[in-house]
């Protein structure tokens, strides 16, 4: 198996090459070179599985040689070890056709750790003897996945920056607490736009000597992982499923988008935004325009630009490199792009959306709470009210809404819509009473390379 280039410039690599290398040097996107078939047998042959095994069958479309099929088993195996629900993701009903797919039983409680667990365990094999700076910059819930995951790894230094001050108190602690030697964690001075320049300025001029890489979403590894759990839910509900899924990089619905390339019944997928609705009006009416962010509860999926909606674009375009650089260099140019009627309705044999108020998704935990007994968290509301608000595509398809986090994640909003404060599992208490570890520095270029040089020595003389 082959990965390209969305903007068609850069070397064609493996699996083991495009996980590596994250973003393409073209400024494109990697993509399988063709959508692979699913697993043999199909979800009939899946139903039977366990969670770790049904990945590795899955996965197995995509790796070429770079993994073999022992290595996978042993890989998801390790990486899912630590989940608290031996199901990993789990189908919760909420009744006439609901149900709710758990993706937050992970260390850090939010479905992020389903792929980066993973991801962490590709990395040991793939390294070696390599050593590997990560760096990376962090306004939630990717920066505390990515040091649970890489914690301890000895090929791995991770080197996280987050904005001092304003990230919540939870995330906060999910990374600060963590006491594995490999992991620094520096609080800068400044906002997440600050922590995002510094971390771009640095991987563009790396320092000599060492190799620096990042995790960030546009990574195809951490998509693939993603792939799994659409199966295995369609498997488990025995045919087509329609799902809505609460959307920020357009990451965890482009993987529901493969799964049904792949063959998967998946059958339709609902892409729930909140007022940062970039997403919904591009499918709606076909502006992708870049707006303001605004911040709302639902604060993962603040993101006006959606990196990974380009890897669905190119598809849309027929696979198209050149039109997809041409108009995609547009966009970075001019922050707009116009999709033709043509393109809007290819899109819709398999994407609706809906923008959700935070009325609305206030409403929809309270709710689910009042009507289920079941505590969801805002970003789940959001998934849940776009999925009533769509609908699935025919009577008798279920609707199954993706639970990205877990509510004890952001305790302030579920209590201020249902009045109740959410319990706090015991892998959050631990972190929650940790002592922690971070440096505070001003946010700037020079002092964020200081600290890698640093380490850096210290890596030698060890
Ligand atoms: C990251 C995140 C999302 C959005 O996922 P994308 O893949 O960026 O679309 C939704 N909910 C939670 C809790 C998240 O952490």
């Amino acid at each position: 198996m082959r990965y390209i280039s969305t903007r068609g410039l850069a070397p064609a690599l493996d699996f083991r090459g495009a996980t590596l290398a994250g973003l393409a040097n073209d400024g494109g996107l990697y993509v399988p070179e063709a959508w692979s078939r699913g697993p043999e047998g199909g979800i009939a042959a899946l139903r039977p599985l366990p969670y770790a095994e049904a990945a590795a069958r899955i996965a197995a479309c995509f790796v070429g040689d770079s993994v073999s099929a022992d290595g996978l088993s042993a890989d998801f195996r390790a990486a899912y070890a630590g989940f608290v629900d031996p199901h990993i993701a789990p189908l919760m009903p909420l009744g006439d056709g609901e149900w709710l797919m758990e993706l937050h039983h992970g260390p850090t409680l939010a479905f992020k750790d389903i792929a980066l667990q993973w991801l962490g365990r590709l990395f040991a094999r793939f390294l070696g003897q390599r050593q590997l700076t990560i760096l990376g910059a962090t306004s939630g819930d990717t920066g505390s996945a990515a040091i649970h995951a890489l914690a301890g790894l000895p090929q791995v230094t991770v080197v996280m920056l987050h904005p001092h001050g304003r990230v919540s108190e939870v995330q906060r602690r999910q990374m600060t607490t963590v006491t594995a030697p490999n992991v620094h964690n520096l609080a800068l001075t400044g906002d997440f736009d600050d922590c995002q320049r510094i971390v771009k300025a640095v991987l563009k001029n790396p320092p000599s000597g060492g190799e620096l890489g990042a995790v960030n979403s546009i990574n195809w590894a951490r998509l693939l992982a993603q792939v799994v759990y659409y199966w295995t839910a369609c498997a488990r509900l025995g045919g087509p499923a329609a799902f809505s899924v609460p959307t920020g990089n357009f990451g965890d619905v482009f993987a529901g988008y493969v799964a049904a390339s792949m063959g998967a019944p998946v059958a339709r997928l609902i892409v729930a935004t909140n007022g940062n609705d970039i997403l919904h009006r591009a499918l709606s009416a076909g502006d992708y325009s870049r707006g303001a962010v605004v911040p709302t509860t639902s604060p993962s999926m603040d993101i006006q630009v959606s990196s990974n909606f380009e890897r669905l674009l190119f598809d849309l375009w027929g696979r198209d490199a050149d039109c997809t650089r041409a108009e995609m260099g547009d966009f970075d140019a001019g922050g707009r792009l116009t999709l033709d009627a043509a393109t809007l309705r290819q899109a819709s044999q398999h994407f609706a959306s809906a923008a959700v108020s935070e009325a609305e998704a206030a409403e929809t935990m309270r709710g689910a709470w009042h009507d289920h007994g079941v505590l969801i968290d805002p970003h789940t509301a959001v998934g849940l009210a776009a999925a009533r608000r769509v609908g699935p595509p025919g009577p008798g398809v279920p609707m199954v809404t993706l639970a990205t986090a877990h509510p004890a994640k952001f305790p302030e909003a579920v209590r201020a819509a249902t009045g109740v404060k959410p319990p706090i599992p015991d892998r959050l208490a631990a972190m929650l009473e940790g002592e922690e570890r971070m440096t505070v520095l001003p946010a700037s270029e020079a002092a964020v390379r200081g600290v890698i040089a640093e380490l850096a020595g210290l890596g030698r003389a060890a």
